[in-house]
């Protein structure tokens, strides 16, 4: 009797136990199975990674960007549509993983959580995907580039779509390279789109979170002159200044890129009113594209010295920036202080992200809108943007190890017709204005022309 009871719970505990096993394979199916699917070893998915057969994906304007032929994935037809488009379109291979051919992929096979992939092609849906990137204006950054590695956004900071995104360097997704030993500098980076996954010292581009800081707590501190002697000494080291700007405002400041100015300044507010501001603007967090998280941008001074609190005022020190992050900052800006948040989709998946996020209050958006505002006007010249009406802050930021610093632009224009924020990033590029200057120019103006010809 004993025995029996004893062999009954062993039987009703094995049944628990495959109940339990059962139950968490179904959630794991449901959780991972689109993830599954697309792994190359997987064996249904025949030829071009699965792509043979899979959906088209089209730009903002019809152009069509991949397709699948002859059991064959073909991509369009323009060389340099092909490289300025790879780091958002992808490839065959999952190597770019933010890409939409690497995290669209399921959706772009039909895979189906009833019927794996096995639906006939004419009953498999939405396995279309329009993208909100113009191939033009894409390929006007990327010409604009002229060989440069670095990263180019804009987009819409009303309505979130992303107009124009290129990394770069970049390659032929109908002939991808083979990187051996030899070539592995000239490919360096090259599965990374930077615009989301790239970090870099923002330079004097931060110059817009100190002014936002010492504007939100420092009172009546538009009325005050700072003095540049070419350096400042702050926590006993020198902290130069790439000219000798004499007696000026913040403002001033802002507009000739004093970096007396901001250094002292983020001395003077501290620790906590710096992290506090840059937070807000999207430091030390992340933004979600499409399904791809962004690089987490970096302000951390807990470990500075009032030395170091000076340069990270001036975008130095271990401060890291995200060209999107950049862009979308600028975008608050532009829009009253709330981020409307970006996305590369226009339609053909179930969910597409956004929604909004509140960065700063609508008075001192204003307020950073008619400094950015005075650094074109007074400064780079507002024939710069034929026809925009741009507000914007450069960037050179020193990287060391005797290379030419990387060079900035990031900024927005005012047009009710062309609301457009823009980042961009030269790497090595030099002095930020002559470098990323005409990259933006190029970039937001493609932009602007497909906005006015829609
Ligand atoms: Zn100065």
């Amino acid at each position: 009797m004993r025995k029996t009871r004893s062999r009954s719970t062993m039987v009703l505990i094995i049944a628990l136990l495959a109940i339990v096993g059962l139950c968490v394979f179904i959630v794991k199916i449901f959780l991972n199975a689109g993830q599954w699917i697309q792994h190359p070893y997987n064996g249904h998915l025949a030829g071009s990674g699965g792509l043979s057969s899979a959906g088209e994906i089209f730009d903002r304007n019809g152009n069509t960007l991949a397709y699948s032929q002859d059991g064959e994935r073909l991509y369009n037809s323009d060389y340099t549509t092909r490289l300025s488009t790879l780091h958002v379109v992808g490839d065959d291979s999952l190597n770019i993983s933010s890409a939409i051919q690497s995290s669209y992929r399921s959706q772009l096979i039909g895979f189906n959580y009833l019927w794996g992939l096995g639906l006939p092609s004419s009953l498999k849906a939405g396995s279309n995907i329009t993208l909100t990137i113009d191939s033009s204006a894409c390929n006007a950054a990327y010409n604009a580039l002229s060989g440069h590695n670095g990263a180019v956004v804009v987009y819409n900071y009303k309505t979130g779509e992303v107009l124009c995104s290129v990394s770069t360097p970049t390659y032929d997704p109908l002939d991808p390279p083979e990187i051996t030993e030899d070539n592995e500098k000239e490919y360096d980076g090259v599965y990374v789109d930077k615009v989301l996954a790239g970090l870099y010292a923002p330079g004097s581009t931060f110059k817009i979170i100190t002014a936002a800081a010492a504007l939100e707590n420092i009172p009546d501190i538009e009325n005050e002159t700072f003095t540049c002697n070419g350096s400042t000494n702050i926590g006993g080291n020198e902290i130069t200044c790439m000219h000798i700007h004499g007696e000026l405002t913040m403002k001033e400041g802002l507009a000739q890129s004093c970096n007396v100015v901001f250094s002292e300044l983020a001395a003077r507010l501290g620790k906590d009113k710096m992290t506090a501001m840059a937070e807000k603007l999207g430091f030390n967090s992340i933004v979600t594209v499409n399904s791809t998280e962004t690089a987490k941008q970096v302000y951390n001074v807990s470990k500075a010295d009032e030395n170091g609190l000076g340069w990270s005022g001036i975008g130095q020190y271990t401060v890291e920036a995200n060209p999107m992050q950049m862009a979308i900052m600028c975008g608050a800006i532009a829009n009253g202080g709330t981020a409307v948040l970006p996305n590369e989709i226009k339609s053909g998946v179930m969910e597409i992200n956004g929604g909004t996020k509140d960065m700063i209050d609508s008075d001192l958006a204003a307020k950073l809108d008619e400094y950015m505002r005075y650094d074109v006007t007074s400064y780079y010249g507002d024939s710069l943007f034929p026809s925009l009406t741009v507000c914007a802050k450069t960037g050179t930021a020193e990287v060391g190890e005797n290379k030419e610093p990387h060079a900035w632009m990031v900024g927005y224009s005012q047009d009710e017709d062309a609301p457009l924020a823009f980042a961009v990033i030269v790497e090595n590029g030099g002095y930020g204005f002559s470098t990323a200057g005409p990259v933006a120019v190029a970039a937001m103006e493609a932009c602007a022309s497909v906005l006015r010809s829609e």
